[in-house]
Order: C-alpha cells, then sequence, then structure tokens
C-alpha cells in the first residue's frame, strides 16, 4: 500500500514539475530582435551579415559614425539586406561626461552617414554607448525625433574572459517574453578586442530561438 501511495506521489510530483516548465516556456508566435553595436567592422561584422543572410534573419545594427565612415560599403549592404541602422555616436561617447553640444554634433554627424546609405528608410534609432544617458539627454533626442533604446538581454559578448560562444549563446536563451531585444556586438568600438566568440555563438542562437522557442526576428522598429 505504502509503495503503491510512494508511485502516486512521484508522478504527481514529475506532472508538476512539468507543467511549471512549460508555463516559463514560450507559447506560440513569440518575436525577438538581435542588435549588434559598435560596428562595422571589415572582419566580424562581415561575418554575421553572412551568418544573418544564410539563416534569413533581419537585425538592428547600432553603429558608431566612426566605424560607418571608414566602412560604408559594410552599411550599404546592411541596408540592401534588409537591417535597420541605428546611431550609436561618432565616437563611441560617454554620455554622462559629454556636453550637449558634443552630443548632439555627434549624433548628427552620425545620422547623416546613416541617412546616405539608407535615405528615406532612415530608422532615427538611437542606442547610448554603455546604457547610459541622462533623461535631459533622452528628452532632447527625443525632440529631435529620436527613439532612444537600450535592450533586454546582455549576454556579455564583450566579456572576453567569462564567454565562450556556448555561455554567450545559453544566456540568450534564458530569455522569455514578447518584444525583447538582445545585445550582442559585430565589432568592438576601440578595434583592439576580437568578436570571435560572438560570430561562433549566433547560428546556434538563431536556431534555438527559432526552432526550440518558437521565436521570429523582428528589426527595433517593429517593437511597439
Ligand atoms: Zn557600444
Amino acid at each position: 500500500m505504502l509503495k503503491k501511495c510512494l508511485v502516486l506521489l512521484c508522478i504527481c510530483a514529475g506532472m508538476l514539475f512539468f507543467s511549471t516548465c512549460k508555463k516559463d516556456r514560450p507559447i506560440g508566435d513569440f518575436r525577438i530582435a538581435l542588435t549588434f553595436d559598435d560596428g562595422p567592422d571589415p572582419v566580424y561584422t562581415i561575418r554575421i551579415l553572412d551568418i544573418l543572410k544564410q539563416k534569413n534573419v533581419k537585425a538592428t545594427f547600432f553603429v558608431t559614425g566612426y566605424h560607418a565612415r571608414l566602412f560604408p560599403s559594410i552599411i550599404r549592404r546592411m541596408h540592401d539586406e534588409g537591417h535597420l541602422i541605428g546611431n550609436h555616436t561618432f565616437t563611441h561617447l560617454y554620455l554622462p561626461g559629454a556636453t550637449t553640444a558634443e552630443m548632439l554634433s555627434e549624433v548628427q554627424r552620425t545620422q547623416n552617414i546613416i541617412n546616405r546609405y539608407s535615405g528615406a528608410a532612415s530608422s532615427y534609432l538611437f542606442r547610448p554607448p554603455y546604457g547610459y544617458i541622462s533623461d535631459e539627454q533622452k528628452h532632447l533626442l527625443k525632440n529631435l525625433g529620436y527613439r532612444v533604446v537600450k535592450w533586454d538581454v546582455d549576454p556579455l559578448d564583450y566579456d572576453l574572459a567569462r564567454s565562450t560562444p556556448d555561455a554567450i549563446a545559453d544566456r540568450v536563451l534564458l530569455l522569455r517574453g514578447n518584444n525583447k531585444m538582445v545585445l550582442m556586438h559585430s565589432a568592438d568600438y576601440s578595434d583592439l578586442q576580437s568578436r570571435e566568440n560572438t560570430v561562433l555563438a549566433l547560428p546556434r542562437i538563431i536556431d534555438e530561438l527559432r526552432n526550440k522557442y518558437n521565436y521570429s526576428f523582428i528589426t527595433v522598429d517593429q517593437i511597439p
């Protein structure tokens, strides 16, 4: 009798466990925006664009004006392949230490380059370097027509000591919910660090988000 009760208890506990797990998983058509900062560069950004093309994923690139001016053909390729291009200042400016004039000058110079290659399709999206921006700066940019965005998940792909390709992918794949933004890097703003691990993590991130968790990929302008 006791044995029977124990078996029954195990079955009930198992059912409870699986129903709880199921609730945590996204069900249905969830949407996610992959975003890549600090590019373009002629090494990692190109490989990221190749993977996105091969897997038919549109993403959002927040570029620095400095890099965009050096590699305009990559900006054109981003645009031609249906990706969205956002503004990340000219020199990866640390906004808390910047004057209003410095911020506006860097944002405008960068936007001029973006507009040259994406024309009427320009998004006027802005992501502050390091995620730092004051309410006053945000308000100012908003009045100029920019939408200021940060992110929902930071898988630390820039932290080379702690981030193997699988660790980056694992952090992204913990994500739950709809209309979320993933922060990654298609280059290093100072050109000193490798983004090899981001490139290696990307195929698994795309495949598992799509096939295992039923996500579809959108650009940031499609997030309400
Ligand atoms: Zn950045």
